[in-house]
């Protein structure tokens, strides 16, 4: 009998430490204490989130984190529902063209590359072996692709991914912008409406100007550096002033779910890494590789 309630009490105990444990374990890297750390990478599958920000000017009216806000909002509710780990603050990223305005820190290019190497090596040695980057600031477009492909020039025991920015589906909110919606505009002010509306100063969202100054004539498929201090040298793209709750609630489900989709791809992948090692040992050899 004895032995029977010492088993039930036991049994009871050990429920209510996991459900306690699995309710209570954390998504933020530095919230978790060594020991759960283990348990959050044994429970991600090693798939571990770096949401990539910038500190640069959104208009008159939005803060300099912006896009490190945002992005962090959507990584973190996407990895409640889907659970990932998720990489503490990073904002050192490409912004060069924001150098003129006050606030903006951009480091060389050497350290972005250098920074992001290490930081992605330091997550796999901690046994992120899948670090799914998830990108919250436009001007590393270029950027973080050029990073996953420089992944192949030596081997590499873990696999980066990036997302790029998700597409809301058709049928949300109409949009009252006629022109250009990108930088502080009404979609990206209406963003921060839902992850930190009291950083929103609606008020001051017309005091300068967001239309495109077309300062450059040049074929679409010409690139130079110059072209968005060229066409928005005020560092506002759009219309804030035009920025709804609704919008924003109907684009930011979209973000946690579009991450909450390449969690689960992430962590599905099983070719990825087999296909990077094949093709580090054949990359040793390239007189071997047959047609
Ligand atoms: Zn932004």
């Amino acid at each position: 009998m004895l032995c029977q309630r010492v088993i039930a009490f036991s049994m009871l105990l050990f429920s209510t430490t996991l459900s306690w444990s699995q309710a209570k374990l954390s998504t933020h890297w530095e919230e978790l204490t060594a020991s759960d750390f283990r348990e959050g990478i044994r429970r991600s599958q090693g798939t571990c989130l770096l949401p990539f920000g910038i500190l640069e000017k959104h208009g008159p009216h939005l803060p300099l984190g912006t896009d490190l806000l945002d992005v962090r909002y959507a990584a973190l509710h996407a990895a409640d529902q889907e659970y990932a780990v998720v990489f503490p603050e990073y904002y050192f990223g490409q912004i060069f063209e924001a150098k003129h305005e006050p606030g903006t820190v951009a480091y060389s290019t050497q350290l972005q590359l250098a920074l992001l190497q290490e930081t992605t090596d330091e997550m796999a040695r901690n046994g992120c072996k899948k670090v799914l980057i998830v990108n919250g600031h436009g001007g590393n477009e270029h950027l973080l692709p050029f990073f996953a492909q420089s992944q192949l020039e030596r081997p590499r025991d873990y696999v980066v991914y990036v997302l790029g920015s998700v597409e809301p589906p058709p049928g949300g909110p109409p949009h009252k912008s006629t022109a250009i919606n990108w930088h502080a505009g009404e979609s990206e002010t209406s963003h921060m409406m839902i992850s930190r509306p009291d950083l929103v100063h609606i008020d001051r969202a017309s005091d300068e100007s967001g239309a495109d100054q077309k300062r450059l004539n040049l074929p679409e498929n010409v690139y130079t550096g110059i072209w968005w201090y060229a066409r928005f040298p005020y560092h506002y793209s759009g219309e804030g002033a035009l920025a709804t709750h609704e919008l924003g609630e109907y684009d930011m489900k979209a973000w946690v779910s579009g991450i909450v989709n390449a969690i689960r791809a992430v962590k599905a992948d099983q070719n990825s890494l087999k296909l990077q090692n094949q093709f580090y040992e054949k990359s040793k050899r390239p007189l071997d590789t047959q047609p």
